[in-house]
């Protein structure tokens, strides 16, 4: 039988490249017809047909607060009645930026001076890196595998996200001399980082790495391994692009950085990039950094960065909302949320006598099919993957949407609340026992 998703389903091959605007929606590694989405409210989805499913997506991370919270609404709504987009400075930029710089500060380290606001995450990881070769007048890329930074040529090599999921090891169209400027190294390898600077460290611009790995399931950094990738590109001139698309505003009001600050592990990077939280659900991501780098973009520097949407007004309002409805009791709340779904899994899992491994880096979680954590890529696909489409699709028959990727971390919101933590909870022994078959 099929429903209203399937005939949209249908409808979208037909005028757009595999039915989806982005691949991992396609369900490629799951299997079945995506659900196209009609409403979210809250902690909730509702698709095409009127099913509602609490939501374990959050968006892929921007909704914090969780769907359409009211007073974010609001606030776009206002924006909205102001005008849509000037190209033109506006009040409410200065503020999200200052507002960016002062949320990123543990004590005296505030690695964030200056902010350039972007529209995606693909381009202020793009800009960051164009910044650093501008600022040090090398070429060469560090990045690692299984880490995900946007689509834009350099930064596909051994990525994370859909590229893991599609099992693709780059993509078709980058041109071998762009490639050639990105080194892939193992994530979490201290000696594959001391011979990659050996051999190529008067050349490396800058190292890019994700704050806490997440876009090939959660694969936090062992403890003094971002500390250590801060020493070593110091140590050899060049910078450190610490990507927080994903988790800045999400673990920690300063980011995974602040919560590794907090914990005791102090290094600062060069250049942060955000995304997702800062911009509420709307288009909205940046990048900041230390002055004197920063203020090398374009119109003080020689480094071009422009946008005709950059700081968009609407976006600006989400992101502002956002940000200052995000309180320490928001991240109480969703942290108390993710530390009891990751429970209720890693048992569900266990009591179904599956072998698994629940990662967490902040309150982001997901679980492999294997016994131990993941250290690295080459880890995280050695697992038994195909146990995950029978889980999502069983999560998704009790009501509950998931991530359509083994390879993806799972969202919680501070919107999520007794009554929708109970049905994930029941959701999961039935889940865990598909999983086991
Ligand atoms: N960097 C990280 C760590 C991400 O997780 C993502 C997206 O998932 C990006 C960059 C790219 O952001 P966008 O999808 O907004 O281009």
């Amino acid at each position: 039988m099929t429903d209203r998703n399937d005939d949209l389903f249908s409808a979208a091959r037909e005028v757009i490249p595999g039915g989806v605007n982005s691949p991992v929606r396609a369900y490629g590694s799951v299997g079945g017809t995506p659900r196209f989405l009609a409403s979210a409210s809250g902690a909730t989805v509702t698709d095409a047909a009127g099913n509602e499913y609490v939501d374990l997506v959050a968006s892929w991370g921007p909704a914090l607060l969780g769907h359409a919270q009211p007073e974010v609404v609001a606030a776009v709504q206002e924006a909205a009645t102001r005008g849509l987009s000037f190209g033109a400075p506006t009040e409410g930029e200065v503020e999200l930026a200052a507002l960016i710089a002062d949320r990123v500060r543990v004590g005296e380290a505030r690695p964030v001076e200056r902010v350039r606001l972007v529209s995606t995450g693909t381009e202020a990881t793009m800009t960051a890196i164009r910044l650093a070769r501008g600022a040090t007048g090398r070429d060469l890329l560090v990045k690692f595998s299984g880490h995900y930074h946007g689509h834009s040529d350099g930064l596909l090599a051994a990525a994370g996200s859909g590229v893991a999921t599609l099992a693709l090891p780059g993509s078709a169209g980058v041109p071998a001399p762009i490639a050639a400027q990105t080194l892939v190294i193992d994530y979490n390898d201290p000696d594959a980082l001391a011979a990659v600077f050996a051999e190529h460290g008067e050349r490396i611009a800058a190292v890019i790495v994700e704050a806490a790995a997440a876009n090939m399931g959660v694969v936090p950094p062992l403890p003094g391994f971002n500390r250590l990738l801060a020493d070593t590109v110091h140590a050899h001139g060049a910078l450190l692009i610490l990507d927080e698309v994903l988790t800045g505003f999400r673990v920690h009001p300063a980011g995974f950085w602040g919560l590794q600050a907090e914990a005791g592990e102090e290094y600062l990077p060069d250049i942060i990039t955000f995304g997702k939280v800062v911009g509420g659900g709307m288009p909205l991501a940046a990048l900041g950094g230390r002055a004197d780098v920063m203020d090398l973009l374009a119109p003080l520097g020689p480094v071009y960065q422009a946008g005709t949407l950059s700081g968009n007004p609407l976006s600006v309002a989400a992101g502002l909302a956002t940000l200052r409805l995000a309180t320490p009791e928001v991240y109480a709340t969703v942290d108390a949320a993710a530390a009891r779904v990751s429970r209720a899994l890693d048992e569900a899992l266990t009591d179904a006598g599956v072998t698994h491994a629940v990662a967490h880096a902040g309150n982001l979680f997901s679980a492999s099919f294997r016994a131990t954590a993941p250290r690295t890529y080459a880890e995280a696909q050695d697992q038994e993957s195909f146990r995950y489409a029978a889980f999502f699709h069983a999560m998704r028959e009790q009501g509950v949407a998931l991530p359509p990727s083994v390879f993806e971390a799972w969202f919680l919101t501070a919107a999520h609340g007794e009554e929708e933590l109970q049905r994930i909870e029941a959701a999961l022994p039935i889940a865990a026992r598909a999983a086991a078959s």
